[in-house]
């Protein structure tokens, strides 16, 4: 045996989650926060691990839709999302090259009238702010950057987790009664669990940047969500912060590059070249695009899972479903999942039962939404025949395109529960 780890107590009734025996959160991502969150909200201990340096995200924005803000809003975050948000009118499709406009959604007031709950455009980084401001005010919430984890286990009724701090040499323990993995994509407690398993290319890679509003002409960007749909392409923009910057994100099909990272920086001219021929507001949007504010992400996917935990470790967000960026929706099932988390953790059956259910529970819904969002990418990117079919059909039925998505309340979800 290691001579540094601790020997844990041979203990065999249930670890009841306190105090002395805290939910370890592996990432301080979108989700891994809120779930801090809203565990301390159910007054549990609470240590987050996330091994950047700082709680940080690169310049991109994020889209919050009604299903995921019902979930900040009750976790007390209502005025300070509202004041970083901008409050989009309502959604577009576009034709790349015409310009015309295939579908609309309203959004705005309606959101709140059909859901109770707006619709936000948000910065990611001041999303994280939020979040590490709120986190730091709960004195259950312990927050580790610059903390790595490299193993996570289970003995008896403990979970622990080794970890490498920044500037310290040695490795230390710490021990808990549940151990949550939201560290993304590469998951290392998805790999602990399942084994290696690693995630496929798409053959799409997702171009994005932050463009000062105030270098644009007026009424470029209209107070929506704009996707400009073409073939093996699009391209989505919005504001964010207050709408004093315009998020862009352009998706292109191609192969042959296959780095996954937020912070890999993009070659514009290359960009440039990708949307070539697309429509001239476009070509205004790109010109205005900064070098070093342009990023370059390859997307992949992993097929939906049968199983996501085992004993007292589980996982949530992307680290079990991520999600095509086609529907807005990686970061909303990560904060969904967050709240159903600490709703079962509340329930009084042991942790291990608590985590099969909270799993029950969020299986199908994400499940659906990873496959809908792998299905608009092939939607979206359709070219001739069967786009002009597309663009007939969304004529003819224009209507709620995501109404199951946005009307979730994941609250319900405990009282339509069988058994
Ligand atoms: P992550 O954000 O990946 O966070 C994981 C965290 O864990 C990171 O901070 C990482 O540093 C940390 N970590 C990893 N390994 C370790 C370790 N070993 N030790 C310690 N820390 C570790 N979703 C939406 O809802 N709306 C959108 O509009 C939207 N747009 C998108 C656009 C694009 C182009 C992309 C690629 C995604 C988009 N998404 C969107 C999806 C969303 O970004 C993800 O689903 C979301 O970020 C997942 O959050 P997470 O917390 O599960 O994982």
């Amino acid at each position: 045996g290691d001579p540094k780890k601790p020997a844990y107590p041979s203990v065999t009734t249930p670890v009841i989650l306190n105090n002395r025996h805290p939910a370890l959160v592996v990432g301080g991502g979108i989700g891994g926060l809120v779930a801090a969150l809203a565990l301390a909200e159910q007054h549990f201990d609470v240590d987050v691990f996330e091994q950047a340096s700082e709680f940080s995200e690169i310049g991109a924005g994020i889209q919050l839709s009604p299903n995921c803000t019902r979930v900040l809003f009750g976790l007390g975050l209502e005025a300070a999302l509202r004041a970083i948000a901008f409050v989009p009118q309502g959604a577009e499709m576009r034709d790349w090259q015409s310009g015309k406009v295939l579908s609309f959604s309203v959004f705005g007031d309606t959101m709140v009238r059909d859901y109770g709950f707006p619709y936000l455009h948000v910065h990611r980084a001041d999303l994280i702010q939020v979040l590490v401001r709120q986190a730091a005010q709960q004195p259950q919430i312990q927050l580790h950057p610059g903390t790595t984890v490299s193993a996570v286990e289970q003995q008896d009724n403990q979970v622990s987790v080794t970890i490498h701090e920044t500037g310290n040499a040695h490795s230390k323990f710490v021990s808990g009664a549940v151990l949550i993995g939201a560290d993304g994509i590469h998951s290392v407690v998805h790999r602990a669990l399942f084994g290696p398993q690693t995630p496929t290319f798409t053959g799409n890679v997702a171009w994005r940047a932050l463009v000062p509003a105030s270098r644009l002409p007026a009424a470029l960007v209209r107070p929506m969500a704009t996707a400009w749909w073409g073939p093996n392409k699009h391209f989505v923009h919005y504001y964010v912060r207050g709408g004093d910057l315009v998020n862009c994100v352009c998706v292109v099909e191609k192969q042959g590059w296959e780095v996954e990272s937020w912070s890999q920086r993009g070659d514009i001219k290359e960009l440039k070249a990708d949307f070539a021929g697309w429509h001239p507001n476009l070509q205004t949007l790109i010109a205005a695009i900064d070098q070093d504010a342009l990023y370059k992400w390859a997307l992949f996917d992993r097929p939906p899972m049968a199983q996501w935990g085992r004993q007292q470790m589980t996982l949530l967000g992307d680290a079990c479903h991520p999600t095509l960026p086609f529907m807005a929706q990686g970061a909303a099932m990560a904060i969904e999942d967050a709240a159903v988390l600490a709703r079962c953790l509340a329930g009084s059956q042991p942790v291990a039962a608590q985590l099969r259910r909270y799993e029950d529970l969020r299986r199908d819904r994400t499940a659906r939404v990873q496959q809908g969002s792998r299905r608009n990418a092939r939607i979206f990117h359709l070219a001739g025949a069967p786009a002009w079919a597309r663009n007939k059909a969304l004529q003819l039925a224009p209507g709620k395109p995501l109404h199951w998505v946005y009307k979730h309340d994941v609250f319900n979800d405990f009282s339509n529960e069988c058994g």
